[in-house]
């Protein structure tokens, strides 16, 4: 019976994400551990590959540059586009996100930058797109994924997704 860290199996794991100036960007600690499917493409690459073939208790710092985390910074998904592009009645403000199709017509969220008047610069770039990503990470659990979570393509239960 293989406990590592493999495809197919669930595990949870606290972390902590900090970028290259050591600013923590986001955490899951062991209370609330975040729980995902290996192999799913649930993770960004360059940590699902680092992970694989830890065992429980296993801490490790891992180093994800932005070809193996969020991608670089796509400049042709930084847009200027027109209030009235937007449906009437939605009030614009810089921060908010909306999704919309991109150019091969897949989903999605962009988020306003800036509004210049009847100008609105939006950002369809994930917000750690060129971000050298910076991982702590420990693992807690590891289990075989159920027949449903392999169907699924994700983890039920802990801090993943429930039904
Ligand atoms: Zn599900």
């Amino acid at each position: 019976m293989s406990t590592k860290v493999s495809n197919g199996k669930v595990i949870e794991m606290s972390y902590r994400l900090m970028n290259a100036k050591g600013e923590v960007l986001d955490q899951a600690d062991s209370g609330s551990p975040f729980a995902y499917l290996h192999g799913a493409q649930q993770i960004v690459p360059g940590l699902e590959s680092a992970i694989e073939g830890l065992s429980v208790g296993d801490k490790k710092n891992v180093v994800v540059q932005p070809e193996e985390g969020y991608g670089e910074v796509n400049p042709a998904l930084k847009l200027v586009v027109t209030r009235a592009q937007f449906p009437t009645g939605v009030e614009l403000k810089t921060g908010m996100q909306f999704e919309a199709q991109g150019g091969d017509g897949e989903g999605l969220v962009f988020m306003v930058e800036n509004i210049e008047g009847d100008s609105i610069h939006i950002n369809g770039n994930h917000p750690l797109a060129g971000e050298t990503l910076h991982f702590a990470i420990e693992i807690l659990k590891v289990r075989d994924a159920t027949e449903e979570e392999k169907e699924h393509g994700h983890a039920h239960g802990g801090d993943g997704h429930q039904h």
